[in-house]
């Protein structure tokens, strides 16, 4: 098959996909899918249209809307077509659409910056409603339907209080056609589905769905008791040419709108400059969770009505509109490859890489698929179409495998029988669901476990890269972290990319490492579920390692009272302390100098009435002349000072060093206590000796 074969048929599979998605969601009102992924699905439709325009149909679903009119209405031609809106997934699209827009309206250029150019508005996840009043009274109400006749649903829509059956104003026009957006809040929405729920009936999948459901009940008294609300946002005044003088803009409709008693979105906005658009757009993409309505983007309407005329329609949507959505937090991509990662415990973590995407707002091409289980779950195929995710903070993830969409000739990707590093064998670890490579000298752990200890939030040694670490494995200068401690300038300087002075930092990063905090260093081990704030809460319990194992061993009680630890991590440390490699590791990194203990007691310090330090807050400035930055942090820390990033009234010490910023300035101004580099070791060095 070639390049064209293949496209002609991701296309006829996208239609099938999508028509099949269209008739479940408009007709049956209960999706198959995410929004997203339809979204990214269609996006996908309509960039093969374009690239192969041959291949359009007439009845592709890229050519007509979606919507379609159910049996138990009557029908309604709408005077003026409802339409859809396009879609613009990133602020580029939106300069790409506006740089059209000046095209297609012949000005001069630079229409991007000129006074209430546009309209933003909240794009508003509800269904679209066509209402017409004559003489100020409301005669009828119809879905969208196709876009050219849609439902008279006018009995329902009455029961939406937010739709005034009669305008609030004096002298309207004879016929006047309102637009807007019929809705559920979240609120009702999740009571409708509490209640289905109690009676056993299927659930609403989101509330535009139960909004539209609702809407073509039957018995308008059920509409009643679901809530629906309307948010007006367009209003044509057919041949009305008085009104239509009076009202040229498209800001000026939506007040002439709440004049009339209907519901405008306050949120709305006129924009002038495309940064005000850009603050409009992050504003909500953040604060959207906070609305009690769903919405999916904005809109951003082009606001001189004669200009909107100018530019009219497509065949599915008005040119003058974009709506600019906000990112997703799914999408559909496909696989490229899959990888397995040897982690320092020996866990092989199956990674797949995929056709780069944008996703909540960042690029990704990688995504984890967590184990074996999963793994096995999603039954992945090479170019297999996946759905991708990322909420938030969290990092991406495979979710699903779209297998309607899997080509015929692909091909199983199987889980390795070895390890993809050391090419060892490989076990499974019963009731957890890791595979792991139980080869202790796989230079994969090795190097995830040195990684580890060497990390900024463990032992900070600067310096010391995969790159440098792989060597140091190969010239086998190292087996494990304790070897660090042997290293010299002779053995260093041989490496490649070692000068003089990064051999000196180096050796003098691993040499301050020794006096890293207890926390740090036992995080450092990298032993199971011992994360950075459970090592902290470890070490404020047990003074030194020895303490520890004996607990972990023979006591796990004294290990339960402490916050956040539970049987998984109680499980890890026995099984790390029985290991006899482990012990040896600890006797080995004592000997090098590296104490697994509690210098001070932070008890003591906290009694004694001349430590300075303690509860006080520090901030840093400048470049300091004999220790880094994290390294002055840690030693506040350990007689109990907390360090700040930002200088305020409740700063006790600003630490200067060379090329002091803004802080300086402004601790001047609160009055703040200013110490150099040298003063704050004084201060330090004597809480030493009481
Ligand atoms: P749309 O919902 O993406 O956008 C157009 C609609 O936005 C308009 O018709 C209007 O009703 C509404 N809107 C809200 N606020 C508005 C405002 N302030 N100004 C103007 N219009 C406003 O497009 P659509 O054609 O109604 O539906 C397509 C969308 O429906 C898809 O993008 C997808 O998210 C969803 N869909 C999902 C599935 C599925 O299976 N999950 C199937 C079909 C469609």
């Amino acid at each position: 098959m070639n390049l064209e074969e293949i496209n002609k048929s991701r296309i006829i599979e996208l239609r099938k996909l999508i028509d099949n998605a269209n008739y479940a969601y408009y007709t049956l009102d209960m999706p198959q899918i995410e929004d997203s992924i339809y979204d990214s699905l269609y996006k996908e439709l309509i960039e093969l249209e374009k690239r192969y325009p041959r291949l359009k149909t007439i009845d592709s679903p890229t050519n007509r809307l979606g919507g379609k009119i159910s049996d138990g209405f009557e029908k309604i031609i709408h005077t003026i077509p409802l339409y859809s809106l396009d879609n613009a997934f990133n602020s580029q699209e939106v300069s790409n659409w506006l740089i059209k827009i000046e095209k297609l309206l012949s000005q001069e250029k630079d229409i991007s910056s000129r006074k209430n150019l546009l309209v933003a508005e909240l794009k508003i996840d509800g269904n679209a409603l066509a209402l017409k009043y004559q003489n100020g009274i409301l005669v009828s109400a119809a879905t969208r339907g196709d876009g050219q006749e849609g439902e008279d649903i006018t009995i329902n829509a009455k029961r939406i209080r937010s739709i005034p059956l009669r305008l609030r104003i004096n002298n309207p026009p004879e016929i006047l056609e309102v637009r807007g957006e019929a809705f559920i809040s979240k609120k009702s929405f999740h009571e409708i589905n509490a209640f289905r729920k109690s009676k056993g009936e299927q659930l609403f999948a989101n509330p535009r769905n139960a909004c539209a459901g609702s809407l073509r009940q039957l018995d308008p008294k059920v509409v009643s008791k679901r809530n629906l609300d309307f948010y007006a946002y367009q209003v044509h005044f057919t041949n009305n040419p008085i009104f239509e003088q009076k009202f040229t803009n498209q800001w000026d409709r939506l007040e002439f709108l709440k004049d009339c008693g209907f519901k405008i979105n306050i949120h709305s906005k006129i924009i002038s400059k495309i940064s005000e658009l850009e603050n409009y757009y992050e504003f909500w993409e953040k604060e959207r969770n906070k609305i009690n309505f769903d919405t999916d983007g904005i809109v951003i309407k082009i606001n001189d009505i004669k200009k909107q005329e100018i530019l009219g329609y497509t065949q599915k949507a008005p040119r003058w509109a974009i709506a600019l959505k906000f990112p997703a937090e799914e999408i559909t991509t496909k696989i490229q490859s899959l990888s397995f990662q040897v982690g320092r415990s020996g866990a092989i973590t199956p990674v797949a890489n995929f056709e780069e995407v944008q996703l909540a707002g960042t690029k990704v091409s990688r995504a984890t698929l967590h184990n074996i289980e999963r793994f096995e779950y999603l039954d992945i195929h090479s170019s297999d179409t996946v759905i991708v995710r990322k909420a938030g903070e969290i990092i991406p993830e495979v979710v699903k495998v779209i297998k309607e969409l899997r080509i015929n000739n692909s091909v199983k990707i199987n889980f390795p029988k070895f390890c993809p590093s050391c090419g060892g064998r490989l076990e499974k670890i019963p009731e957890e669901a890791t595979i792991k490579c139980i080869n202790k000298n796989c230079e994969a752990v090795l190097i995830g476990l040195i990684k580890h200890w060497v990390s900024k939030s463990a032992m900070n040694i600067d310096g010391l890269g995969i790159k440098i670490i792989e060597q140091l494995l190969e010239a086998k200068l190292i087996r494990n972290i304790s070897d660090l401690y042997t290293l010299n300038y002779e053995k260093l300087i041989k490496l490649e990319r070692m000068g003089e002075k990064s051999t000196l930092n180096l050796l003098k990063a691993i040499e301050n490492s020794k006096n890293q905090l207890w926390k740090k260093k036992l995080y450092g081990l990298g032993i199971n579920h011992i994360g950075q704030v459970t090592a902290k809460n470890i070490c404020n319990k047990f003074n030194c390692i020895e303490d520890l194992k004996e607990a972990s061993l023979n006591n796990p009680n004294k290990l339960i009272e402490i916050n956040g630890i539970g049987d998984e991590i109680i499980e890890s440390l026995k099984t790390w302390f029985e290991s006899e490699d482990n012990t040896n590791l600890i006797t080995m990194l004592n000997e090098r100098g590296i104490l697994f203990h509690n210098e001070i007691d932070e008890n003591q310090i906290t009694l004694n009435q001349n430590n300075k330090i303690n509860k006080k807050v520090f901030v840093l400035t400048g470049t300091m002349a004999s220790f880094s930055r994290e390294q002055l942090i840690t030693k506040i820390e350990r007689f109990g000072g907390q360090v700040k990033n930002t200088i305020s009234k409740n700063t006790d010490y600003l630490i200067v060093g060379d090329k002091a910023g803004s802080k300086l300035e402004k601790a001047k101004k609160l009055g703040t206590n200013i110490l150099k580099e040298e003063e704050l070791l004084n201060l330090l060095s004597n809480n030493q000796k009481t």
